[in-house]
């Protein structure tokens, strides 16, 4: 069996429920297990009406309530026209709208909003798309079973990002999901929502419809978990900076979280831990493209040097020169405790001697992290910087590649330089303004060219986006 996950673009009306219907027939004989999203936007639109309840704007929230309610009777109506069994959808959805309303009121009457409140009405995106969804892929005909997420995801207490507790899922998915699949019928889930073992909803986190799809998955020994989602997978760079950047066909896990924590938006890879840890492959296709190629993440693709680029700017560098840190033991701790007080958190670190340079994303909190650290030693602090990143799982020890990455880079000013403890993560830290030239440099001297053979294959066509993608 496979687990195919639709997000919130890919059912974010009635256009892309028809696209996701047709997915999900041609998968019919490789016994899936459907999960989808919210309808896009709607976890946000939920979370501002909590938000507006309980600062006592009731109107404006119950407003929000109305407009989740209009479109998804609106894409009903599109994609059930009249009869009977759309009614009875319609009240549904109904239904759940106006318990959204009564919790509103609730909120607003207590003008407090605890995580827990939160989560019973974040919860209404997954369980008002899974109902929308069921009734339209019925109605094109395909053997789905509504199942309700929380009856299978049991989670701890710790509402909005609550625990998943997998060997109680694995059992809830063997008695509730396996037999509908057995019955040659396909099971459909709503994501990103649970119940604590006490029996309170819970959700698991912002973008956690990936994350139950990939505890499905792992409970149920999938062969493949597809992610479908509105781009073609992940690419060697971010094309806002590298217009040639190009699919990546397969990637290591690994490779896949160095480039997360870079921001490549396409999917967290925590969130498919549970996948991997099975070694169940996890794919990422273009739900507006299907017939694309898409991205294959595999504990096991083959070890390249070079996998892709990735960069971010904004970047501060803090350099601590101390004598006191020579042959002193625990200097690092006492450099370290400072910034864990000040809730910074550091992402590079390169040593000497007698200095430690560290970058830091979030400078808000620096002033107070300064007086601090100045109790350490001299610090000089170095505001926009940027940090270009060589990511590869075949680059731990290749000074070849590495020599050809700074060389790529020439003339350019390089102020720190560390290779990741997985060597798999070449981190390069250059002046702000020059990091769309020196990723673009980077990419052009691995992708672009091989120095040793033929070109390598030349970039994916992109095709224009089909009308309905507009
Ligand atoms: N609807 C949830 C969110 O927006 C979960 C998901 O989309 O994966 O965070
Ligand atoms: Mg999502």
């Amino acid at each position: 069996m496979i687990v195919v996950k639709f997000g919130g673009t890919s059912v974010g009306d009635a256009a892309a429920i028809s696209r996701a219907a047709a997915i999900t027939r041609g998968r019919l004989p490789r016994q899936p297990l459907v999960v989808v999203s919210a309808l896009s936007r709607a976890t946000n639109e939920l979370l501002a009406i909590a938000d507006q309840a309980a600062q006592g704007q009731l109107i404006l929230a119950l407003r929000g309530v109305e407009g989740l309610r209009d479109r998804h009777l609106a894409e009903c109506q599109t994609l059930l026209g009249d009869g009977s069994d759309a009614d009875d959808v319609r009240a549904e959805l109904s239904a759940m709208c106006d318990e959204l309303a009564g919790l509103s009121e609730a909120l607003s009457v207590l003008g407090h909003l605890t995580p827990r409140s939160l989560d019973a009405i974040a919860a209404y995106g997954e369980l008002l798309s899974s109902t929308l969804v069921h009734a339209a892929f019925c109605r094109y005909g395909l053997p789905m079973e509504l199942v309700d997420g929380r009856d299978v995801v049991v989670t701890d207490e710790l509402y909005t990002r609550a625990l998943p507790d997998l060997e109680a899922i694995t059992e809830r998915a063997r008695s509730v999901l396996l037999p509908i699949i057995r019955r040659g019928r396909v099971p459909l889930v709503g994501g990103f929502i649970g119940r604590s073992h006490a029996g309170v909803t819970t959700t698991i986190g912002r973008g956690g419809s990936d994350f139950s799809a990939a505890l499905f998955g792992a409970a149920l020994g999938a062969e493949a978990i597809e992610i479908w989602t509105d781009v073609d997978g992940m690419l060697t760079a971010d094309p806002r900076s590298v217009p040639r950047a190009r699919l990546i066909e397969e990637i290591r896990f690994d490779e896949a979280s160095e480039l997360a924590t870079f921001g490549a938006k396409v999917l967290h890879p925590s969130t498919i831990a549970p996948a991997v840890q099975r070694g169940i492959p996890v794919l990422i296709f273009n739900s507006r493209r299907p017939e694309g190629h898409g991205t294959r993440i595999t504990p096991d693709a083959p070890r390249r040097a070079v996998t892709a680029i990735a960069g971010k700017g904004n970047v501060t560098v803090i350099r601590v020169t101390s004598s006191r840190m020579l042959l002193v033991p625990g200097f690092l701790r006492t450099l370290f405790e400072v910034f864990e007080r000040h809730r910074t958190s550091v992402d590079v670190v390169a040593t000497s001697e007698i200095s430690v340079s560290v970058t830091v994303d979030d400078p808000s909190r620096l002033e107070t992290l300064m007086v601090d650290l100045r109790a350490l030693g001299d610090v000089a602090i170095e505001r926009n910087r940027a940090v270009v990143a060589v990511v590869g799982a075949g680059l731990g020890g290749d000074s070849a590649t590495m020599a050809r990455a700074l060389g790529a880079l020439h003339g350019m000013r390089v102020h720190m330089i560390s290779l990741s403890a997985t060597e798999i993560n070449l981190t390069i830290i250059i002046d702000g303004d020059r990091l769309v030239d020196a990723m673009r440099a980077l990419h052009s001297e691995f992708f672009d060219v091989s120095p040793t053979g033929p070109p390598t294959p030349t970039p994916t066509p992109t095709r224009p986006p089909r009308p309905e993608a507009a």
